[in-house]
């Protein structure tokens, strides 16, 4: 599929092929914390497709739990999260489903970190729902 996705002040545009059937859920502390949310929702795009169509990120290194080093790219102005990748000659960038136009076709196929998923997150469903706030 192919995605396009743009920061929300507009001021980083991308785009990339995807394959739907890579989209997971993560539900580690990091992604906790780096997204400002309990869960963060990415898929993965091969490098060769990956193109930015306007602007640069700022970058953060961070360093997992493991030693692993990885970097994540956001909007320096409006600080929407872009995408992580390896530090060096990456493989494939993981985008950020959030940022995606195609974002309502993208649904997770995959959850992980499930040890640290906060309990409430697995079931949305039961909770009061209203069409705007
Ligand atoms: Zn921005
Ligand atoms: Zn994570």
């Amino acid at each position: 599929m192919h995605v396009n996705g743009s920061c929300h002040c507009g001021r980083i545009c991308y785009e990339a092929d995807v394959d739907p059937a890579l989209v997971s859920a993560c539900h580690c502390t990091d992604c906790q914390v780096l997204s400002g949310s309990a869960y963060r929702v990415s898929v993965r795009a091969p490098a060769a497709t990956f193109k930015l169509t306007s602007g640069t990120p700022k970058t953060y290194v961070k360093t997992a739990d493991s030693g692993n080093r990885r970097v994540h790219a956001f909007c320096a102005d409006c600080g929407a999260p872009v995408y992580a990748c390896a530090l060096a000659d990456p493989p494939f960038y993981s985008l950020r489903v959030g940022g995606l136009q195609q974002r309502a076709q993208l649904p997770p196929r995959q959850q992980i970190w499930c040890r640290s998923a906060v309990p409430w997150s697995a079931n949305l469903g039961v909770v009061a729902q209203q069409e705007r706030q």
